[in-house]
């Protein structure tokens, strides 16, 4: 008897739209943390994916409903908590960062305004690169304010938990900066596994 593999759902192009989809919720924020990045980081999951992931880490996440609004009194915490020295910048997962661009894009924008490049900003996405580059414009200006993403579904077929911050070995770390000047995917340089 042959067992069916659940696989994640596979996007066409722009077939969904932040605009159609994202609530502007926020599932979780967490200051000062070890593991969503390099360095001491803040992390903001965003609510909402629609990948649907077998053994996604956040499941609860993926309901665009989940949590609470977004609100300004939230990015002041998070501006805030990131001018402490020893953070070294904002972590963007969920859910999916790229169907909740408004609030992506309008934090992002503010740590550029306030912290330059002094605080770098990691993105996990189920999106691979390649999915990124035809996409929407409002992912492609997010991905355009991001230093590393994390690209990618989360399969169980190839689940390494001894890899650095990712859950399977088709995920990559990329440096996007690098990987937009040269058009083509640019990994991490500190990638160690
Ligand atoms: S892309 Fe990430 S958040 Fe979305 S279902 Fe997959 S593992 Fe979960």
């Amino acid at each position: 008897m042959s067992r069916t593999i659940k696989e994640p759902n596979n996007p066409m192009p722009k077939e969904w739209k932040a605009s159609e989809l994202s609530q502007n919720f926020i599932a979780d924020y967490k200051a000062f943390n070890f593991v969503d990045g390099e360095g001491v980081r803040c992390s903001l999951y965003v609510s909402g994916c629609k990948f649907m992931c077998p053994g996604c880490y956040n499941v609860v996440a993926q309901n665009f409903h989940y949590g609470q609004p977004y609100s300004q009194e939230l990015e002041d915490q998070i501006i805030e908590d990131l001018s402490k020295d020893y953070v070294q910048g904002l972590t963007l997962l969920g859910g999916e960062p790229f169907l909740n661009t408004d609030v992506c894009i309008q934090l992002s924008r503010r740590i550029r305004k306030e912290f330059g490049h002094t605080k770098d900003i990691w993105s996990w996405t189920g999106y691979t690169w390649d999915e990124l580059q035809v996409e929407t414009e409002d992912k492609l200006e997010l991905l355009s304010l991001i230093d590393v993403l994390v690209d990618g579904r989360f399969l169980e077929a190839e689940k390494d938990l001894t890899l650095q911050f990712r859950g399977s070995a088709n995920q990559r770390i990329i440096d996007v900066p690098k990987s937009l000047a040269q058009d083509e995917v640019v990994i991490w340089d500190k990638l160690v596994r």
